[in-house]
């Protein structure tokens, strides 16, 4: 940065007062002695009103002399360097609120080391006090990468990118660039990117990758086994029977793995449009029960619905909202033991439209329940269902999200999962 000395704007009001001074002592012999030290003393008068940096107009009249014009002159050289100041503040204003507004951190050292500029952000990411412009950068700054790139800069040698995590209330993962500066002595400027947000949506893509390929290979391998066990040509048709079975149930595994897969990325993608029209929601809760009532029966569990009058239309995505029932209906009857009870209960609450099904399973613990909408999230292992895909919760939140609305979770106190869904009534 550009730094006017001040001092120069006093010499050079000096300087019109300087002249003046002398023009007093030329001129006090004269004849006109008193109408020229009326003359001088306005020079000198506005010469001090410069040196106080108060450079406004208008300025007496000079003269036509030798005095006049070398006051003239030196008036004009003050208002000239008062603009290029005001300019220069002007830029530098303009400089600082950039500095401020980045979300990258700025941050410049000097030849010897002392911070010359932290930015906000630069402050922010490393922690660093409101007064440590002009203290050494070594004792200021508390990572060693980053101290060390510095140096590396000063000594003026050209530094590569460091990737760095830095703790503060959360870690952070920052990439520091260090460059010598050359301009103006010698120093070293650093720009920190915060890249954590980044590189925690690589860590997801990797994770989920890992997860597709690991779901997929399960059934692939049993798949393979079979099929090979079934080209050894087995004697026994009982076996050839059960070897087909288990290919065709491995088979409908990945098929509805690749189907739960498209769905979400078309949801990711935002592909899938909302058709609003009113919905019978008695017929659709009914429709769904109807579909799960044998499971249920088979495990002994009571599977009821109660649909409360003025929540019986609704003006809504009927097919999304039926994916998303049918979803957390299929988990509550799967994860409920046998002679469990599962209830679905619409109604009208706080003006919106709540949707719920509870059970009375073994409920989810705490730490888990932030985690059930993740992608291939299964609390226990051990108890997955054969059939899931590990991907159900997560298309119930997207499905949720496209209608506006909301899904949580939470346990009942008596034990159980309790999902709820609210939506807008339009
Ligand atoms: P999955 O295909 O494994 O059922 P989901 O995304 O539908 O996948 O559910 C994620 C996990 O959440 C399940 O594996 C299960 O551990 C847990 N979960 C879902 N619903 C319930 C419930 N009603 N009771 C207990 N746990 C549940």
């Amino acid at each position: 940065m550009i730094d006017i000395p001040p001092v120069l704007l006093f010499v050079l009001a000096f300087g019109v007062g300087a002249v003046a001074a002398l023009g007093v002592q030329a001129l006090w012999q004269s004849s006109a002695a008193g109408q020229q030290r009326e003359r001088v003393l306005a020079i000198l008068s506005v010469a001090r009103r410069y040196a106080l940096g108060d450079l406004s107009r208008p300025a007496p009249d000079y003269g036509d002399d030798d005095v006049g014009s070398v006051a003239r002159g030196m008036d004009h050289a003050v208002q000239e360097l008062g603009r290029r100041i005001d300019s220069l503040s002007r830029d530098r204003a303009r400089m600082e609120a950039i500095l401020a507004s980045m979300s990258e951190g700025v941050l410049v050292v000097n030849e010897q080391g002392l911070l010359q500029l932290v930015n906000d952000a630069a402050r922010r990411i490393l922690k660093l006090e409101k007064g440590s412009i002009d203290r050494s950068y070594v004792e200021a700054i508390r990572h060693p990468g980053i101290v060390e790139h510095i140096a590396r800069a000063l000594a003026g040698h050209e530094t590569g990118p460091l990737e760095l995590s830095v703790t503060r209330d959360t870690t952070l993962t920052l990439v520091a660039q260090v460059a010598p500066v050359v301009a103006a002595g010698r120093g070293a400027v650093l720009v920190m990117h915060d890249i954590t947000d980044l590189r925690k949506a690589d860590l997801i893509r990797r994770d989920f990758v890992a997860n597709v390929s690991h779901e997929l290979r399960t059934p692939l391998t049993a798949i393979k086994g079979y099929a090979e066990a079934l080209l050894d040509d087995p004697e026994d048709d009982e076996a050839r029977r059960r070897f087909l079975e288990i290919i065709h149930r491995h088979a409908t595994r990945m098929e509805r793995l690749v189907k739960d897969l498209l769905r979400l990325a078309r949801l990711d993608a935002g592909q899938e449009t909302v058709e609003l029209a009113p919905c019978d929601i008695d017929g659709l809760v009914e429709g769904i029960v109807s579909d799960f009532e044998p499971i249920a029966q088979e495990k002994h569990q009571t599977l009821d619905a109660q649909v409360a009058p003025e929540a019986a239309l609704l003006v809504t995505d009927a097919a999304k909202l039926h994916d998303v029932l049918r979803n957390l209906v299929e988990n509550a009857v799967n994860y409920t033991p046998d002679g469990g009870a599962v209830e679905v209960r619409a109604r009208i609450a706080g003006g919106r439209f709540q949707i719920s099904v509870a059970d009375t399973g073994h409920g989810i613990a705490p730490d888990d329940l932030a985690r059930v909408f993740e992608r291939f999230y299964r609390v226990d292992k051990s108890r997955a269902r054969p059939g899931g895909t590990g991907l159900g919760l997560s298309i119930v939140k997207h499905l949720v999200q496209v209608l506006d609305g909301e899904v949580i979770v939470e346990n009942e106190p008596g034990g159980g999962a309790l999902f709820t869904v609210t939506l807008p009534l339009r």
